[in-house]
This record gives C-alpha cells, structure tokens and sequence, in this order.
C-alpha cells in the first residue's frame, strides 16, 4: 500500500469534534489491520475560529519508517481522500492557514475521491467545484451538515456513516468489516449498521478533466523576505464614502486581501420593502458588511459576510433578515442591487428562499451553530434523512 493521506475539511469550532472522530477512528481501525497511522489536526497559528474552515489529517501506511517520512511534512501535500463536511465549503476555502480561496478538491490526487456530506447532487455540487486537470470521483453521503461546538459532541451518525463511505472509495485504507468493529468498541450497534448501510448504498461520479467551476479563484501575491519591512506595520483600513461611488449613502472601506465569505454556510438575504431604517444590522454586525444605500436601506456586502447571523438577531422586524444555506448562491452579487431592478422578481425569489431555510430548519429554530442541536432521533424528525436513505 504504502502511505495512504486522508483530509477532513471542516468548520472550525462546529465541527471539530466530528473531524477528530473521523480521522481518530481510521488510525484505531488501522492498527487492527496491523498498519501504522496517525490523526491529527492542523489550523494554522491563530486560535480556531467559528467557521473557519480547518483540515484534521488521518496518515496511514505499512510501517513506521513510511509514515515518518510522510510526517516530516508540516501537512500532506496531496490525499487520496477529501472529505467535505459541510458542502458550502465546494466554493473553495480560505483560512488564517493559507491565503487567497483554495478549491476543495485541490490537493486530492489523482484518481483519488472527493466526499460530500450534502443534500445536493453531484452536478449541483459540481457547480460549486474548481476544475482539476486529473479525473477523480465525487461520492455523496447523503444528509445535512452537522454542527455542535467544540467540547460538544452531536451523535447524529455522520461521522460512522462517512467512515463507512471511506471503506467503500479507500478499501486499501482499511476495511468496512474492521470499521464496523472499531466503532461498535467506540459507541454501539446502531451506529455501526449506519456506516454499513452508508458503505453499501454510496454513490460514486467520475469527473473529468475540466468539469466543474471555471471560474478563477481569487488569489494575491505574498510579499518575499526583501519586500517585509523592518518592523510589523498594519495599516489602517480607510474610513470609506459614498454608496458605491455615487454621493448618497455610505460605504465602509474594506480589507482586500481576505475575504470572510469562505467562512459562511448561511448568509443574510433582507426584505428591503419591511425595513424599518432602524440601523441596528449597519451597528451590531461585527464585519461591517452593510452598506447604506441613498436611500437609507442596508445592503450587505456578500464579499465581507462571514454569515455569523447577528443581523438576523437583532433586526427587529419579523423575517426582515433571514438566514438562508449558502448552497444556494453561485455568486456574491448585490441583493439591492437586485431589488432595485425587479422588485416583483426580488420578492418573489426572497420568498422561495424564506420558505426554504424554514423548511430546511423545521420546528427547531435556525440551523447555524449559534443554537445547539439534538441528537439523531431529532435529525431524522427534522429532514427525514435517515441512515436508510
Ligand atoms: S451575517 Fe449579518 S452580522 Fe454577520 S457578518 Fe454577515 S451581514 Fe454581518
Ligand atoms: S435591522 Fe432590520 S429593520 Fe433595522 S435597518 Fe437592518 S434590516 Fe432594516
């Protein structure tokens, strides 16, 4: 076999736990099947952020002295197997640990496997997906993100059900029967029969050279050693002006070198019709995203949006702001500018999108990590995705 490298791309803090689940669980299962691994995580020097998105490593190989070797890297600079947990992270990712928006599938070998936790399908997924110049596969474990927090663990399955996924795509990784018996030590039989059923139903799609996203993603050159300066200098970010250079309303000025909306997997979407003027959003929201328009509305700028969801909760006035999945933007385009041009048009999508994040989240109130949710039974109440599905 020699050396087998898988990543776990996750959200930081909300997903933390899931990952080292993951990854901790292959080393366990390899060791039973008399190979050497090793799981570990890896941000960047800052402290993990909500959202952010991070990398937790699983390296497994035939003995010591292979993995010794694979470890003198600060990180393994390809896998053979990517896996997403949460989908919106498909547009490509940006961290305190690298600059500029890295595709997801960007250090997955080829004819290696990408695999989606997601309730989309491949060509949706694809879409979202930079284009690689190597084929490899996309495989879908089909339900939605699953969120908790840092010291908390939500037993929903998806880690045992994406172990189960691994044994099918990486069988030379370790095997669905040594998974099953790792994790029936570690939890019980439920969640053991989840990851067979997850093993035996997965989908796989070959991709192709060339299919997926073309869009360039943004990137910016660091400056070398000669260019630093002699001493740590930050540089103040301007005050701003006028609403997109025209002379009413007002505009923060904004740092272009790091994009915050890699970190979201919901963003605001506003009812310009209901809005009151109150200000609070334009106050309160942490990033300073909004824009005052002429006409005194607030228009989030979807380049700077983090989507931590303040907006939604201090806006006073019922469904003005309204959480909605990333996964159903292809762009960062302007909702005012949208509304302004169709108003008929903009409210009636704003109404679709409405619909679908109250669907999407039930009974349970919203579905970002700012609330804790509860464990499988109530996932399987909420969307109906079940292991049987
Ligand atoms: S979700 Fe709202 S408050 Fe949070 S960064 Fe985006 S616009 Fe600002
Ligand atoms: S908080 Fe709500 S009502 Fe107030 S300005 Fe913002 S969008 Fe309008």
């Amino acid at each position: 076999m020699a050396v087998t490298a898988v990543e776990v791309v996750y959200r930081g803090i909300f997903q933390r736990l899931l990952s080292r689940n993951i990854c901790r669980t292959i080393a366990l299962a390899a060791r039973k099947e008399g190979k050497i691994g090793t799981a570990f995580g890896r941000y960047s020097d800052s402290p993990e952020r909500n959202g952010i998105p991070a990398k937790y490593f699983a390296v497994v190989a035939d003995d010591p002295e292979e993995l010794q070797e694979t470890l003198a890297q600060y990180e393994p600079k390809s896998v053979d197997v990517t896996i997403v947990v949460d989908d919106s992270m498909c547009k490509g990712i940006e961290s305190w640990a690298w600059y500029g928006l890295q595709p997801i599938n960007d250090i997955t070998k080829e004819g290696g496997t990408v695999i989606v936790t997601s309730l989309q399908d491949s060509a949706d997924l694809l879409e979202d997906m930079h284009v690689k110049d190597a084929p490899y596969n996309l495989a879908i474990v089909k339900g939605p993100k699953s969120f908790s927090g840092l010291w908390v663990y939500k037993d929903d399955h998806t880690d045992v059900r994406i172990l189960g996924a691994l044994a099918k795509v990486a069988p030379q990784l370790v095997g669905i029967e040594t998974y099953k018996e790792t994790i029936r030590e570690q939890w019980d039989e439920l969640k053991e029969t989840s990851a067979e059923r997850s093993h035996d139903r997965l989908q796989i799609t070959p991709v192709e050279p060339g299919q997926g996203n073309t869009e360039e993603p943004f990137s910016f050159d660091l400056p070398g050693w000669e260019e630093m300066e002699d001493a740590l200098v930050v540089r103040p970010v301007g005050v701003g002006g006028g609403f997109r250079g025209e002379e009413g309303g007002f505009q923060a000025e904004r740092n272009d070198k790091f994009k915050k909306w890699p970190t979201r997997t919901m963003r605001p979407v506003i009812n310009f019709e209901t809005c009151t003027k109150c200000t609070l959003c334009w106050l309160q929201c942490p990033d300073t995203c909004f824009d005052v328009t002429p006409e005194g509305l607030y228009d989030s700028d979807m380049e700077s949006c983090c989507g931590c969801g303040v907006c939604e909760d201090v806006c006073p006035v019922p469904d003005c702001v309204t959480m909605v999945n990333e996964s159903n933007f292809n762009d960062n385009s302007s909702q005012h500018d949208f509304w302004k041009r169709d108003r008929d048009g903009y409210m009636a999508w704003l109404e679709q999108m409405q619909a679908a994040a109250t669907a999407e989240k039930g009974e349970a109130g919203r579905s970002h990590g700012l609330y804790e949710w509860d464990g499988y039974e109530k996932e399987i109440e909420i969307t109906g995705v079940t292991g049987d599905d």
